[in-house]
């Protein structure tokens, strides 16, 4: 009988558990150091609008499974095949995997702490118990969830400001021109934002910038990015940089072990070593570390994906923004639009598109088959909205 263990109750570990149990395995343990039943972190920084509630659990049926919540693991003895908790059980496996996540990272000016991050359910508890209308916020990095936490504050009531080290906000895998409209839709909202900022230090609601500035307010939030969590991993000589390193199958340096979602560096069919950082990619990399637990060959080589949603706007993309591809540009009737990449070769490698709620789905959801099928596309039939993407993918079958 397989042992199969689990560390990490985020997404990936939830998936993969209860990809292991459908297939029939009946001795699944999950660790997950976190107290509280697993729940849905994007949900963190996109609380209901009606409600305002941000705890969402995951989706995922826990039947059959054993979880162990609460407790983390210390170790891992290679040797006779254990996971060490911090309690001193010990945990036997035969396949083990670690979807151990990410947590999110100082800011180096910051050695107080003065800085609350968005990780976890307590982070999201903390911010939002300090999110008093009428006062005010700082927002450090204008990256996704950082604006996301933005618009989230503003619709509290707070006065917001950003403030970005680099020279535009979303500088990360979104393209200028979206950008550019998620950043005026904010600035419609009051939301101010200063760009090639150097913070100096930031101290008890106030933060100093390098010129001397003194910046108040009431609630100061660091969003600049995660660093994988990898302790685990490097501690049991596992090969690791930045990332726990996986094979094209989500294999470890240890045949025996496996590592998926935020946690993985993935030697990736299409991109080569890449470490996603989605929620999609959690859930899809850990349904397919279940498999290659079990013994099925097959590489990872879903495309990434993503959402992030700022006050009524959403955005999706699908494939590696790489902003040197040639482009086109289509135009949507709700005021929405959709940006496609294409290589040398006009074959599509990656769409964005923005537009009211989840309006650009269905578009982006025919982008990603075409991706997926190598399609050769005009640039003239992908900005034009009278011809459908699915006429493009029927010519792409
Ligand atoms: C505020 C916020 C908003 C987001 N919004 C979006 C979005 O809109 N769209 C999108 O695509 N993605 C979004 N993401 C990213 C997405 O949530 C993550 O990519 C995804 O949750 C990663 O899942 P995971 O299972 O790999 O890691 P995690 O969810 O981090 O889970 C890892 C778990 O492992 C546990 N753990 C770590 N080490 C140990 C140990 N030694 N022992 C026991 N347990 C351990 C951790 O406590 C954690 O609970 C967002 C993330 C945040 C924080």
């Amino acid at each position: 009988m397989t042992h199969h263990v689990i560390i990490g109750a985020g997404e990936a570990g939830l998936r993969a558990a209860a990809a292991l149990r459908d297939a029939g395995e009946r001795h699944v343990t999950l660790v997950g150091g976190e107290h509280m039943p697993s729940y849905d972190r994007p949900a963190l920084s996109k609380p209901d609008g009606e409600t305002g509630l941000f705890h969402r659990p995951i989706a995922v049926d826990l039947a059959r499974l054993e979880v162990v919540l609460g407790r983390t693991a210390k170790g891992i003895d290679r040797e006779t095949k254990a996971v060490i908790l911090t309690t001193g059980e010990r945990l036997a496996y035969d396949r083990l995997l670690l979807a151990t996540g990410a947590r999110p990272r100082r800011l180096a000016c910051d050695p107080a702490g003065h800085a609350l991050m968005l990780r976890t359910l307590g982070d999201a508890e903390a911010i939002y118990g300090k999110a008093d209308a009428g006062g005010s916020a700082i927002l450090v990095g204008a990256g996704l969830i950082g604006l996301e936490l933005a618009a989230e504050l503003t619709r509290r009531g707070m006065t917001v400001r950003v403030l970005e080290a680099g020279p535009r906000a979303l500088g990360r895998g979104v393209p200028a021109e979206i950008a550019d409209v998620i950043v005026s839709r904010h600035r419609r909202s009051g939301v101010t934002f200063d760009f090639d900022v150097r913070i100096e230090r930031v101290e008890h609601k106030s933060v100093v910038l390098a010129d001397g500035a003194r910046i108040e307010a009431d609630l100061v939030v660091a969003a600049v990015g995660i660093e994988p969590e990898v302790g685990l991993a490097v501690s049991a000589g596992l090969a690791c940089a930045n990332g726990i390193e996986v094979n094209s199958r989500l294999v470890t340096s240890d045949p025996s072990i496996f590592a998926a979602g935020d946690c993985a560096v993935i030697d990736h069919p299409r991109y080569g070593r890449t470490r996603f950082e989605t929620w999609r990619n959690a859930c899809d990399q850990g349904a397919h570390a279940a498999k290659a637990m079990l013994g099925e060959a097959a590489s990872f080589e879903t495309l990434p994906w993503f959402w992030s949603d700022h006050f009524d706007l959403g955005l999706q993309a699908v494939g590696l923004h790489d902003p040197l591809r040639r482009s086109a540009r289509r135009d949507l009737a709700d005021g929405g639009w959709l940006r496609f990449e294409l290589d040398e070769n006009h074959v599509l490698q990656a769409a964005a598109g923005i537009g009211p709620g989840t309006s650009v789905s269905r578009d982006i959801r025919l982008a990603e088959k075409l991706i997926e099928r190598g399609a050769f596309c005009a640039p003239e039939a992908l900005a034009d909205p009278g011809l459908g993407l699915k006429s493009l993918l029927k010519v792409a079958a």
